[in-house]
């Protein structure tokens, strides 16, 4: 094929790689260890809507319930939410629908790999604002740079995905305000950090995207369920680039089954996460040469002396995991948070190949 044919923007972009993984232990993309049907009442819900919907009809284009019901879930009314096909999608919405070639996207650094990926299709440029020693990120930095730098786009990813660092409601607070431009929040990994959203910020920053997601707290990454949260006008010039019917019906239901039971989903699954992860944390730190990172996520990230010899130890072991090539990241590994027994052969792959008594 004619490469000339590809749009110039499209040229040079290298797409995201998702990894063949062939242990049966997953511990790489941060997904939830449990199913919507590990909860009876939950499946049998699911199980009932799905036989009482007629296949052959288009699905609502704006997932008109579904926004309704997780509207109530975040404290804002339907119109303020735009259902996506995970939050993947509301990613890309929000760079197709403000960003040009030319223009800027601000990131902090390391963070999720899309925000650039996305941007560079549109001929943006990622500008990345490093994190101090440890991972951490300063607020008056970033707010700092966005001042300076007037980017397009400013991201913050809160709890930040791959170092679990968070900031608190009034640091973005702080980052939204220092910018009269829009300011994508990535509130993915919220429901582990303990932390208030900063969706009710939208009734005072007309700025602001909040982006929320199915996929972590609620186990539903395969159903695609993201939503970004902002005023009226922000969410219909979001929904200016997406396709019509952009929400598949089956995922409609799967989103609405989970905000009807959604105390009981996460009474359930946040508790248990959080443990492990701080059963991790915990026992990482004990062995030799392993430093660990805190984070307020549903996952771990920690530097180990020798990251490929770890990646080998624990695929031995029939776990797969995200390591890194970017600099920054050298010998760090991300560890979703699951189960206990699933946390505690992690612990043990790692104290074998670094323990050297
Ligand atoms: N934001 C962050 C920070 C993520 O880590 C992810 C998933 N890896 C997403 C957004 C998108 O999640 P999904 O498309 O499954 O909703």
């Amino acid at each position: 094929m004619n490469k000339e044919w590809i749009r110039t923007t499209l040229r040079q972009v290298e797409p995201y790689k998702v990894p063949v993984i062939s242990e049966s232990t997953v511990i790489n993309a941060n997904e939830s260890p449990y199913s919507i049907f590990d909860f009876p009442a939950v499946k049998s819900d699911f199980l009932q809507r799905l036989e009482r919907l007629p296949s052959y009809r288009y699905p609502k284009p704006y997932a008109d319930d579904l926004r309704k019901a997780l509207g109530e879930y975040v404290g804002c009314t339907p119109e303020e939410i735009l259902v996506g096909n995970g939050g993947d999608e509301i990613i890309g919405l929000v760079c197709s629908t403000f960003l040009e070639p030319g223009d800027t996207i601000l990131t902090h650094w390391p963070t999720f790999d899309i925000y650039g990926i996305d941007a560079s299709m549109t001929g943006a440029r990622e500008e990345r604002v490093p994190d101090k020693d440890g991972f951490v990120r300063s607020a008056e930095a970033y707010g700092q740079a966005v001042k300076e730098k007037k980017p397009k786009v400013t991201v913050i990813c809160n709890p930040n995905n791959p170092t679990g660092h968070l900031w608190s409601t009034d640091e973005v607070e702080s980052i939204v305000a220092a910018s009269d431009r829009p300011v994508l929040v990535d509130e993915a990994y919220l429901e582990f950090s303990g932390l208030e959203s900063s969706i009710p910020l939208i009734r005072r920053y007309d700025n602001l995207i909040v982006l929320r997601t199915l996929s972590k707290a609620f186990g539903l990454a395969g159903y695609r369920i993201g939503y970004a949260v902002g005023q009226k006008e922000m969410i219909d010039a979001l929904a200016l680039t997406k396709a019509t019917y952009n929400v598949n019906a089956v995922s409609q239901t799967a989103g609405l089954v989970a905000m009807a039971h959604r105390d009981e989903i996460l009474g359930f699954t946040i508790p248990r996460i959080v443990r492990t992860r701080d059963f991790l944390a915990r026992e990482l730190k004990e062995i030799d040469g392993i430093r660990v990172y805190p984070s307020a996520a549903n996952f771990i990230l920690c530097r180990v002396p020798d990251g490929a010899a770890a990646v080998k130890a624990l695929s031995a072991a029939d776990i797969a995991v995200r390591s890194y090539k970017a600099s920054a990241l050298r010998h760090c590994l991300r560890l979703t948070a699951t189960t206990k027994d699933t946390a505690e052969r992690i612990v043990a792959a790692l104290r074998k190949e670094f323990s050297h008594a």
